[in-house]
């Protein structure tokens, strides 16, 4: 059978034969590669609402929603319309346009500890500038962040990260001198003691603690009870900036971010994935007397010749208006339990051991005996029975991210049937690992 789904898929095949030729491993970004899970990677020719179309014709009911921004699925009718709009007018401008302000406007009043906004164009720049601003406000050179969260590939947090780094068994890169990442301290995420004591260990070193509020670049990894709150006191205690990046959370498991959802205010917030609707935006945020820090409005640099542009504003735009949609984190709420439900039912049945982790519409599989809080935890699943589990999926036309690293992302276009469907893959897909 493995010819036959190799030739099933034979348009894919050679678009990546030609790919690894032209790009390192034939991709733009590692993750999409299927070193984890084995095969080919699935060619996309398009996508609307949850489902998307190879390049061989064959149909997916797709759980990557391009690794977060789809909250309303592919291709929107309000954003395409959008997007046409804002194209006719010019594409970018390197001035001013009120696009920006309209978003801007639109991520204040969701996001509880924004009050002034800097647009960027990837989820990298956004934490990498929020912790040049900590580092600038706070005149200190030290930052903590915890193992297995993933806050872009800049050199300095560039350590023990989690997302394809994790995937690939690369935590840490070649590439990176000792000297830039030596004022990156780590602890272990959920660990409310480790915080303490790096605090206690560097006193007045410090500038920000940097965590994802809900960990998904380790699958997904929810907070346990208290540790934000308590990662807030220990910022105050020791005059550190608390900074969440919720470029993956933010307008996702809660219109404000998992701020809202656990009703705890970081001072720096970075943003991405949702607030630019498919289009390569991200930002970073906070109070206005640090915000008022960076130029040209005080001292600390940071620039961009896409950033604001024009087209990114207006797929945001376009998608932020959506989600002021009182019903709709409602609805993706209520469609998660049902899979996550429907899932842990399913691998009960095929007797395979596993961990349905979920907040709001995020949600991952972990192969495991007991719940993941930790990437010490994560680190320890059964990814080989998850390749098993994908390749069964991706068979009977269930798409998932190649890895069991990666959060699955539910879209306001998953229907009752799309998950009935996914269900009924995952039967197969369970009976698949468990005999592994
Ligand atoms: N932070 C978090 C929490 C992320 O999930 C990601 C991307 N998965 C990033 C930062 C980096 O964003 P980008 O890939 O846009 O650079």
């Amino acid at each position: 059978t493995d010819l036959n789904v190799a030739s099933r898929r034979a348009a894919s095949a050679s678009a990546f034969a030609r790919a690894q030729d032209l790009m390192p491993g034939g991709v733009s970004s590692p993750v999409r590669a299927y070193k984890a899970v084995g095969g080919d990677p699935v060619y996309i020719r398009s996508g609307k609402g949850a489902v998307v179309t190879d390049l061989d014709g064959l149909e997916y009911v797709d759980y990557v929603g391009s690794y977060g921004p789809l909250i309303l699925g592919h291709a929107p009718d309000t954003v395409l319309a959008a997007l046409s709009k804002a194209a006719a007018r010019g594409t970018t401008f390197g001035m001013p346009t009120e696009a920006e302000s309209t978003l801007a406007a639109m991520v204040i009043d969701a996001v509880p500890s924004v009050e002034m906004v800097r647009f960027v164009n990837s989820g990298t720049e956004a934490a990498m500038s929020a912790i040049r601003l900590a580092r600038a406000a706070t005149g200190r050179p030290a930052i903590v962040k915890c193992t297995g969260c993933y806050h872009g590939h800049s050199d300095a947090l560039l350590v023990e990260a989690g997302s394809g780094a994790l995937t690939l068994g690369q935590p840490s890169s070649p590439g990176v001198p000792k000297d830039i990442t030596q004022n990156t301290l780590l602890v272990p995420f959920n660990d409310l003691e480790a915080a303490r004591a790096v605090f206690e260990a560097h006193p007045d070193q410090i500038a920000a603690f940097a965590v994802e509020p809900v960990g998904g670049n380790m699958g997904c990894v929810p907070p346990v009870e208290g540790y934000l709150e308590g990662l807030r006191s220990l910022c105050d205690e020791f005059g550190a900036m608390l900074l969440f990046d919720e470029v993956m959370t933010g307008f996702r498991v809660a219109r404000g971010g998992a701020q809202e959802l656990y009703a705890v205010t970081p001072d720096l917030t970075c943003l991405g994935k949702v607030i630019g609707g498919g289009l390569p935006c991200a930002a970073y945020g906070g109070r206005r007397d640090l915000m008022e820090q960076v130029a040209p409005a005080g001292p600390m640099y940071q620039a961009g010749t896409l950033s604001g542009n024009p087209l990114a504003m207006a797929a945001g735009i376009a998608t932020l208006a959506e989600l002021e949609n009182p019903d709709l984190y409602g609805q993706l709420e209520s469609t998660t339990r049902q899979l996550a439900e429907g899932l842990a039912t399913r691998a009960e049945r095929a007797g395979v051991p596993v961990q349905i982790a979920r907040v709001g519409s995020m949600l991952c599989v972990f192969f495991a005996e007991s719940p993941v809080l930790s990437y010490e935890q994560a680190v320890r699943c059964r990814t080989d029975r998850f390749a098993a589990f994908f390749n069964a999926m991706l068979e009977r036309g269930v798409i998932l991210p190649p890895s069991q690293y990666e959060c699955w992302f539910i879209s306001a276009a998953h229907d009752g049937e799309l998950i009935k469907q996914t269900l009924q893959a995952a039967e197969h897909g369970f009976a698949a690992a468990v005999e592994i």
